[in-house]
Order: C-alpha cells, then structure tokens, then sequence
C-alpha cells in the first residue's frame, strides 16, 4: 500500500504556508497596480486545449502530460501550463467583445502538471503565478509585463536575476529561420542526441533548446533568428530593446533561447538566476499574437509570463532572503483549572470577535508550560484566567514583552478590550 505523496509532490506546511501566502500577496499587490485580475480556470482541460497550442511535438505535451479517459470516455489531461487556458476561457466568455476594456490583463495562481524526472525545483505538481494581457500588439506592453516581473522581483528582494531576451519573429522571419537552421544542422545531425535529431525533423527549433551537452555545443555555431527578421519584426524587437533601456532594466540577448512552447513569436523572455552553479528559470514568457484565433477568436495580440513559485523560494531561501512573514498573536489567555473552561470560552470568543487573535489552553496544564506557550506564539498580551478571578470579576492583562500590567474587570474585556490593548503595548 503506498500512503505516501506521489512522487514529485510536496505537502505545504504552516512554517512554509506563511511564505507562500505572502509572494501571493506582494504578487497581487504588484498586478493590481497594473490594474490586473484575477482569473480561476479549471485544473483539468480537454485534451486538445493543450496539445495543439502548446505543441504537438514540445516535452510537455510528447512526455509530460498527465491526460486520462475519464468515465464518459472523455480525453482529459490536468492542465501542464496556464496560458492555453486562460485562453480557451477568454474566447469561450467572449472578452474579447467591444464592451470589455482592452488590453484584457488577468493573472493566475496555481498548481500545473507535468510528469518530470524530480530534481531540485523540478516537480510534477508544481505552482505558477502568471499573467496574460490580451488585445495590446504596442512593444510597450511588451516591457511593462516584463518590468512587472522585475519589480516583483526587487519587491521580494532577491538579486542576481538577469534577463534574457530573443525574438522568434513573426511566421513568415520564423519560416526562414527554420529553413536556414535546417541547412546548419543537417549536416552536423550524427553529432546531435537522438532526441535532437527526432526534433530537427519535426520541430528544428527545438533543438536550440536542448539541455543536452553536445547538442549544446552543435548550435554554439548556429546561425541567429535575429539575422532572419524582417522589418516588422526588426522593428518590434528594437523597440523593445529601446523601452527596456528606458526603463533602466538590463538585459542581454540569448539568440539560441527559443522556449519550450510553440505559441510564442516576436518576444520571448527568461529571467534566469544561477544556484549552485547551475542555471535556473524563474520566470519565462513571451508574445503569442495568434493563440486567441487558435481558439477560433478574433484576431488579438497576446502577451504573458509564468513564474514558478517553488524555484522562487527556493532561490530566496539559497540568497539568504528573510521575508518579513513572522507571526505574532496578539493574546494568550491562561487558564487555571477545569472550573473556568467555560469563562474562558466565552472570553476567547468575546475577544476574537473584537478582532483580536486569540488562543488558550485546553489542556489544563501547568502554570509554566502555558507561560512558555505564550512565549512561543510572540504573545502580545497575556490574560490569566483562574477561579479566585472569575470569583472576584477580576483580571490581570499583562503586557507579555515589558510586563506591564493591568487590573481589569471582566466584563471590561468583553466590552471594549481595544483601548485595554492599546495602552499596553502603545504605553501612554
Ligand atoms: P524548463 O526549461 O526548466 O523545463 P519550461 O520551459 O518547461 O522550463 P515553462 O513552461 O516556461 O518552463 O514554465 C514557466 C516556469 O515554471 C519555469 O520558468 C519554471 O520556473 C516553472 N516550472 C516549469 N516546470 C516546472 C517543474 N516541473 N517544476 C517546478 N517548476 C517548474
Ligand atoms: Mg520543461
């Protein structure tokens, strides 16, 4: 019997939960102020939602899918990446209709699929923070995505990220490319891996992609895309050089980067950190200007990036990054004997409904050991609950740092402890 977590899996707990819950929310804060929202879409799509945008020749759709029959018989597979859904959806609720303020930019967070080797920041649950901007071709908003990335980035305090930039080119610089790579690699095909050469039959800009070491050094000498743009897509690419300069992000130009995915033409991006001497993506994405026809939508630019949220933490933690997401509980109450179970309830309750974050014992232990207790949540205040004070309608509420304290009545606390606690701890 296995009860345990399927491989390349992770359980989240509290210690961690709290750095998770707080990228969420500086992420949220950062999209917001570009006026970005939310959307939620399933975590499972037809089959061919995926296959087909994403690629039918890619690693994530040959090998990595998780896809299944479902009992009506149905080709489902959970959802490997977040654009192609977030897609799918934006056709299928027509917000591409006039009436919906364009560019449409929406983000997402949550668990992707993708059955992989387990490495370190390499799991088959996985979680992406993403952002699509639908209805803009203007290289603008090609760079404030990519800013918006940056400054979540300096938000979060983490350093040595650069920024790696290409252009695929519109299809027509792409489809000369191709052909150009094609008579470069051709002839070099015995030095390729097998997969590579499977790759420059069916997909040959892939084979820029490999993590392979002698593929590697077969496309060191490959000819640049960017010998092959034509002038629209010249254009673009210079201006998005010339906004990011504006803006003061440094880049540099990585001509074999071409992405793992086929939707993408003219930008595509990788912010990329070094961890133990190896190269890690934390943040990747690009232009993909004909995915929404894919989807038998209207014609409509698109652009948008995906974060994955455990190499993130992963490189904080690697950087020494402290997040400010230390937990402090604003009251303890201690309580002396079975006999004022009840008195404490009430009290708990009447002080939590006040807005306060409360806890207690509920195991009748000793005096200590709930002291201790109070220590170990950072307890602002502590409350001190026995018979003789339920006796005489009296409390001390002491201040757990300067020990400070105060006589009160208890109905005192339950009527307005907020003054109470604010002349502790903001002393007078
Ligand atoms: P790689 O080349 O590392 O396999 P990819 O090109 O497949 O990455 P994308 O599909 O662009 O990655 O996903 C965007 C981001 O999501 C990546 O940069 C990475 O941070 C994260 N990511 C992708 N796959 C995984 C995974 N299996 N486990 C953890 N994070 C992942
Ligand atoms: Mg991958």
């Amino acid at each position: 019997m296995k009860l345990q977590k399927p491989k390349g899996t992770q359980d989240i707990l509290p210690k961690d939960s709290v750095k998770w819950q707080y990228l969420e929310k500086v992420s949220r804060e950062t999209f917001q102020n570009y006026r970005y929202e939310e959307i939620r879409t399933p975590l499972f799509e037809h089959y061919e939602v995926i296959s087909r945008s994403v690629g039918d020749t890619t690693d994530i759709v040959t090998k990595e899918m998780y896809d299944f029959y479902d009992k009506g018989n149905r080709h489902i597979t959970l959802r490997p990446e977040g654009t192609a859904p977030v897609v799918r959806s934006y056709v299928e609720n027509k917000l591409f209709a006039p009436e919906v303020q364009k560019p449409v930019k929406l983000y997402y967070m949550g668990s992707m699929f993708r059955y992989e080797r387990p490495q370190a920041g390499r799991l088959r649950e996985f979680h992406q923070i993403g952002v699509e901007a639908f209805g803009s071709k203007n290289p603008a908003t090609d760079v404030e995505t990519i800013a918006m990335a940056y400054q979540l980035f300096e938000t979060l305090g983490i350093s040595d990220v650069t920024l790696h930039l290409n252009s695929l080119g519109n299809p027509e610089s792409r489809k000369n490319y191709r052909q150009a790579l094609i008579d470069y690699l051709t002839p070099l095909r015995d030095k390729l891996s097998k997969d590579s050469q499977r790759r420059l039959e069916e997909n040959p800009l892939r084979v820029l992609d490999s993590k392979e070491k002698d593929d590697k050094q077969v496309v060191e000498g490959a000819p640049s895309i960017l010998d092959y743009l034509d002038e629209e897509s010249q254009q673009h690419f210079d201006t998005v050089c010339q906004l990011l300069k504006a803006l003061n992000i440094p880049f540099v130009i990585d001509t074999n980067m071409v992405r793992g995915l086929d939707y993408y033409n003219h930008t595509i991006f990788e912010f990329i950190t070094t961890i133990d001497k190896t190269e890690l993506t934390i943040c990747a994405g690009g232009r993909y200007d004909g995915l929404v026809e894919y989807f038998n939508g209207p014609e409509t630019p698109g652009f948008g990036f995906a974060l994955g949220v455990e190499r993130l933490l992963m490189i904080l933690e690697k950087q020494g990054v402290n997040l400010p997401v230390t937990n402090v509980l604003d009251v303890y109450v201690v309580v002396l004997g079975d006999v004022v179970n009840e008195a404490a309830l009430t009290l708990v309750q009447s002080l939590r409904k006040q807005g306060f974050s409360v806890e207690r014992d509920y195991l009748d232990r000793k005096l200590k050991a709930q002291f201790k207790s109070a220590d170990t949540f950072n307890a602002k205040i502590v409350i001190t609950l026995g018979e003789s004070e339920l006796a005489s309608n009296k409390v001390v509420v002491k201040n757990n740092q300067t020990r400070q304290e105060k006589e009160v009545a208890l109905n005192e606390l339950e009527e307005n402890f907020a003054s109470i606690y604010k002349e502790l701890t903001q002393g007078k």
